[in-house]
């Protein structure tokens, strides 16, 4: 190996285990104050130009894991304190204000920067967990399965 690879060798290990250990330390601090579902990776921006910070702070109440508080006149964020949960999105009165980007379990990315895409989302998850529990019921009480079809059954 030349000398320049293993330079450039050396620098990504140290950068790789900087993010591991910064990735242990979030975990460590989030399970402290009981948080054990998250999204892992994502970022958190608020705008402090359209942000009406003195006469609002409505994100700062509505955050589970204190990751927003006041400071200097604007709102303040603990990024290793995020989970990407949304919530201050859900209540902030002006759009595009707070942008919330998180990385799901299957890879795909999600972008919320105002309510009504969370209305959305959670809109949609409902429908699909209804329908899961639809199908699961169908298949048990199947006439073609042994139990007996009975109905009315309920309809979420
Ligand atoms: S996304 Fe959730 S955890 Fe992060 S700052 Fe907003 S309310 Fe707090
Ligand atoms: S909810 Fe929105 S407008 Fe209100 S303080 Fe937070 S970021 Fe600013």
């Amino acid at each position: 190996m030349s000398k320049t690879n293993e330079v450039v060798d050396i620098f990504l290990r140290i950068s790789e285990d900087h993010e591991r250990m910064k990735r242990e330390e979030r975990n460590q601090l989030l399970e402290s104050i009981g948080v054990d579902e998250k999204f892992d990776k994502g970022t958190m921006e608020i705008s402090h130009r359209t942000c009406r910070g003195v006469d609002c702070r409505l994100c700062i109440q509505a955050c589970p894991t204190n990751a927003l508080y006041w400071k200097d006149g604007e709102v303040g964020i603990a990024k290793e304190l995020c989970v990407y949960c949304t919530s201050c999105v859900n209540v902030c009165m002006v759009d595009n204000c707070i942008q919330v980007s998180r990385v799901r379990s299957d890879g795909e990315t999600e972008k919320f920067s105002n309510p009504r895409e969370i209305q959305r989302l959670l809109r949609s998850i409902s429908y699909r967990k209804a329908e899961e529990r639809t199908k699961s019921r169908c298949a048990h009480e199947s006439p073609f399965s042994d139990g007996i079809l009975e109905f009315p059954f309920e309809i979420p």
